[in-house]
């Protein structure tokens, strides 16, 4: 089958411990939830046809060493993508963003998990599958992006009933028009003593909300 893709560039990676570095994005086409505050719903279902030996050409072709498989929803295409990193450069850094609701067994073991654990602020609390918390390592990171107190909430008793801390990188972040400042929830984080990366969504301080970014 080819895969699926809605659109392919290059930008500063924004979203996890590799944030700011240069980064080849493929956003493949298609999502099976709706959260509330989504920024790339024309991913949907907007999209075109490429072989597979195509994105292997033009990732191992480009200079840039950190490539990022995103969505939409990346997994609903896991069978593929599997394929193709197979046959990807060894020195390319391979990151898959994904929304946590699939399964993460069964990818290829270079590749470095960016694991969303979607809250009840999201629209979508709840989809999490959690037997993906045995599929984490070390090098892999679950990221949790809030909308309001409430959320923060969660998170903290999440990243406590689960130990994440000792499982994996956590990373949280607010979206852009959160209720609740980066202030309060720095001042939270250090308070409840959680072992986390604070970030803001760098592309998005840079472009705001500009498609291909
Ligand atoms: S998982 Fe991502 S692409 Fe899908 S609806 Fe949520 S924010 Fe949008």
């Amino acid at each position: 089958m080819p895969l699926k893709v809605n659109e392919i560039f290059t930008s500063l990676q924004g979203e996890s411990s590799y944030s700011g570095l240069p980064c080849l994005f493929i956003r493949l086409t298609g999502c099976n939830l709706r959260c509330g505050w989504c920024d790339t719903k024309y991913a949907y279902d907007e999209g075109m046809d490429y072989t597979l030996n195509e994105i292997v050409g033009f990732i191992n072709g480009s200079n840039i060493s950190l490539v990022e498989f995103t969505g939409g929803e990346p997994l609903l295409q896991k069978e593929e993508l599997t394929r193709i990193i197979g046959d990807v450069d060894p020195e390319k850094t391979i990151l898959i963003e994904t929304n946590g609701s699939v399964s993460l067994e069964g990818l290829p073991d270079r590749v470095i998990k960016i694991v969303d654990y979607k809250l009840k602020g999201s629209g979508e609390g709840g989809s999490f599958f959690e037997n993906n918390l045995g599929f984490l390592r070390k090098k892999d990171e679950i990221k949790f992006v809030l909308k309001d107190l409430s959320d923060y909430n969660e998170m903290r008793e999440c990243y406590r009933k689960y130990d994440l801390g000792s499982r994996c990188g956590v990373l949280v972040s607010k979206i852009f028009d959160s209720q609740i400042s980066d202030g309060e929830i720095a001042e939270a984080i250090l308070k409840d003593r959680l072992n986390v990366r604070y970030q803001i969504q760098l592309h998005k301080y840079i472009w705001r909300n500009e498609k291909g970014r």
